[in-house]
């Protein structure tokens, strides 16, 4: 009833055909739904991603708040007329090294 004669699948490779209509659909549901799992888990930040992303905000609040009162800082600042401007020290601070 086959046709596998000629070309019989290599045993390394396991079968992986789904024949009846029924297993495709299943397949088919179960690719759909570990796709919207992922396209979930890609939309929302995971709690680590957003602990970060906390951390890092704080370290930026806490680096300009001492940039304040940095004159490297402000000669920088004025230099560039860009109040965001850091020296090195805090640049390095925000980025966290
Ligand atoms: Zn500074």
């Amino acid at each position: 009833m086959t046709k596998e004669g000629s070309s019989k699948p290599t045993s390394a490779r396991p079968q992986v055909g789904p024949k009846t209509g029924v297993q495709r659909r299943e397949v088919r549901q179960a690719a759909a739904r570990l796709q919207a799992l992922g396209k979930i888990s890609l939309a929302l930040p995971s709690q680590d991603e957003r602990l970060q992303e906390r951390l890092q905000s704080l370290r930026t609040e806490d680096t300009y708040e001492a940039s304040g009162a940095c004159p490297d800082c402000a000669a920088l600042q004025a230099q560039s007329r860009d109040a965001t401007t850091l020296c090195e020290r805090h640049l390095r601070q925000a980025l966290g090294f």
